[in-house]
């Protein structure tokens, strides 16, 4: 069974996806992981963001791993080297949209993402898992909550992560990605026709969690 979690930056979506996914005992692919490691490859190369055909290099030849470990945790492994945290930092999800709406490099990805999604069970959460990636996907969420409430949830994980960040720098990234991501010619974000719209702005990640496994089971 294919579950898509979609939905804009800072929603919840990969917490929700991550916690459905350890319940279900299914593999939890989180897509966004694979954009910005690219996006670590590509500034650690020295490669410019715009440079779409060194970036199709650079995605063609790169290896990317997720591990789904024991404690519901997710390793990201790029080349053979653990990346989880490097990927979270502000350099990274700064620039990563304008990788991401590179179309040849979705092509790769894309084509990764349906690999591992047909090795079994899986919830994957990302931009357009349900419109693109899975589009016959058995189900389909869509994640939101409103622009304050997402800048709020945002800023706190990164406070967690140790990262000094100030709510304005946060709100002006998420409206960034936001904007980058709706528009964009390929793939853009936009709710799948049969995704379950769910409004998390004003429930806990247990109730968006316990509204999702009501539509599984
Ligand atoms: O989910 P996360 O915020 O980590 O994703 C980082 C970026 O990767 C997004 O802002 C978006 O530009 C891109 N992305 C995408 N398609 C996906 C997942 C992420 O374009 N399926």
């Amino acid at each position: 069974m294919i579950i898509a979690v979609d939905g804009p930056s800072g929603a919840g979506k990969s917490t929700v996806a991550r916690i459905l996914a350890k319940k279900l005992g299914f593999l939890y692919i989180d897509t966004g992981a694979m954009y910005r490691a690219l996006t670590l490859k590509a500034l650690e190369n020295n490669v410019p963001i715009n440079d779409r055909l060194r970036i199709f290099k650079l995605a063609e030849g790169a290896r990317i791993d997720l591990h789904n470990n024991a404690d519901g945790s997710l390793s990201v492994v790029l080349d053979g080297r653990d990346v989880s945290l490097d990927i979270r930092k502000p350099k990274i999800t700064q620039v990563v949209s304008d990788l991401a709406k590179i179309k040849e490099v979705r092509q790769v990805l894309v084509k990764l993402q349906r690999e591992l999604g047909a090795k079994g069970d899986c919830v994957l959460d990302g931009r357009d898992i349900g419109t693109v990636v899975f589009p016959d996907a058995q189900k389909k969420f869509f994640i939101d909550a409103s622009p304050e409430e997402r800048v709020n949830r945002r800023f706190k994980e990164l406070r967690g992560l140790g990262q000094d960040v100030s709510e304005d720098d946060v709100a002006k990234d998420l409206a960034n990605r936001d904007k980058i991501d709706s528009t964009r010619k390929a793939s853009p974000l936009r709710k799948a026709e049969d995704a379950i719209y769910i409004d998390t702005t004003k429930l806990s990640i247990e109730q968006v969690v316990g509204k999702m496994m009501g539509h599984i089971s």
